[in-house]
């Protein structure tokens, strides 16, 4: 018989402090606790593999700990933890209401909480997947769960809050367990990689955790399937390959295509992508993230928002060092659009492909762009010059004619030619708000004659 223990069990915390992402649900209890206060029914909510069930087990124990450390934890030693750390305790009874989900087995629970616990001071009952007991279980169960024995204690855990009626909800403490942060994930395989002797490499944990879509339990059994063939060195090349992930690399060639419009290498790459059995909506996915990426590498600001090893937290920054922010939001876009009609489209290559020509050519169009507005600007300053000057002739021809008339007048009444100065006259121009300092044409002979 193998005594391979899975490491979703080997490591499954034994103290709150031990317990990943869920701090706040700790903080909480050991304050109920310190003062007192201990709800009689707690619900446990949140997704899969984030703790649940671990801390109602935790807080179980430390319930009926003998001596509990100052901190408030279990002491792991006295009889009841040793009991209840080899699954012999009779304090803590689990159901679950995913296969016990009818009247009879609540009916059987309610029997149990009439006993009072033979050693220790509380009995706990821990219901797990408590959404599924039916409408009748539910009723039934209500009237225990809100008078209880002081002895009793109900904590039930679920990944649906929503599926429970309001008339239990109103009944139990409610603790929201939250998805446990990739950051967090990494940290804890590198503890466990260094319990266990296996070298890892930061990316190769990363790449785990992310597939493990913030489920700690998930991305135990991802490591153990890793560690089960690649012993104990784990590198970037056999998690990518052993989860089937697209590696990184192909990502920073087509950006580097889509930069370089290189529509040729584009294509190509996309081929081998195809070629090597991974779905062209997978690859979309993929290359949206990894934009996405880029992008959050622009500003120092938003760098906390990539989740990322350390070495290719490097290439996200020489890649975004070169990639204009205009082009990162098009891309994206077009991502987005070749993601939303992936579906409807009946040629999905030819869809993806599509989708990549039209990034490949975001440059250019840009560049379209600023042509077009130019010429319209142009246009714009021409048409304003042409009215401008056909203001000018329409001036000079009317400050001539006023010329023109002085003149006359000034020669009946000196008679000489040498009293006429040229008349200085400064307008603007209604439409282009230029001024003009202009000087009079001379006069016509005829009218000095
Ligand atoms: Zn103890």
């Amino acid at each position: 018989m193998s005594n391979f223990i899975v490491s979703a069990r080997k490591y499954r915390p034994q103290r709150f402090q031990d317990v990943v992402g869920q701090g706040h649900v700790a903080g909480t209890l050991k304050n109920a606790l310190a003062s007192d206060h201990v709800a009689h029914a707690f619900l446990f909510t949140g997704p899969r593999g984030v703790g649940k069930t671990t801390c109602a087990r935790i807080l179980a124990k430390i319930l009926n700990c003998e001596n509990r450390t100052p901190e408030y934890e279990a002491c792991n030693e006295c009889s009841s933890c040793k009991s209840f750390n080899d699954s012999a305790s009779f304090n803590i009874i689990e159901l679950d209401a995913a296969s016990n989900n009818s009247v009879e087995h609540i009916r059987a629970l309610t029997e149990q909480v009439r006993f009072q616990p033979q050693q220790g001071k509380y009995k706990v009952f821990i219901i797990d997947e408590v959404h599924m007991l039916s409408n009748q279980a539910f009723n039934a169960f209500l009237k225990t769960l809100e008078e209880p024995p002081p002895y009793a204690i109900f904590i039930l855990a679920t990944t649906e809050k929503h599926k429970i009626i309001p008339t239990i909800l109103s009944r139990c403490q409610i603790f929201d367990f939250r998805r446990i942060t990739i950051a967090d994930m990494v940290l804890q395989l590198q503890d466990i990689c260094q319990k266990e002797g296996i070298e890892a490499e930061g990316d190769a944990l990363h790449i785990i955790a992310q597939k493990a879509d913030g489920a700690m339990r998930d991305a135990l059994s991802i490591f153990d399937r890793i560690t089960s063939g690649a012993g104990k060195k784990i590198t970037y090349e056999a998690v990518i390959e052993n989860l089937n992930v697209l590696d990184y690399d192909y990502f920073f060639k087509i950006t580097d295509a889509l930069l370089a419009e290189d529509s040729a290498a584009l294509m190509n790459q996309f081929d081998e992508i195809l070629r090597k059995g991974f779905d062209p909506e997978v690859f979309v996915l993929g290359l949206a993230e990894h934009l996405r990426n880029v992008l959050v590498c622009k500003d120092k600001a938003t760098l906390a928002l990539l989740e990322v090893g350390e070495s290719l937290r490097e290439r996200y920054r020489t890649q975004a060092a070169i990639t204009p922010a205009s082009f990162l939001l098009t891309a994206l876009n077009l991502c987005n659009d070749c993601d939303i009609n992936f579906k409807m489209a009946r040629y999905k290559r030819l869809h993806v492909e599509m989708a990549l020509l039209k990034m490949c050519h975001i440059g250019r169009a840009v560049k379209g762009a600023d042509l077009e507005k130019k010429t319209l600007d142009q246009t714009v300053a021409g048409e304003l010059q042409f009215a401008h000057t056909k203001w000018q002739r329409k001036h000079s021809q009317w400050q001539w004619k006023l010329c023109h008339a002085k003149r006359c007048q000034q020669s009946f009444r000196a008679d000489t030619i040498s009293n006429v100065q040229p008349s200085y006259r400064t307008d603007r121009c209604p439409e282009s708000s230029i001024s003009h300092k202009r000087q009079c044409p001379t006069p016509l002979r005829g009218c000095l004659g």
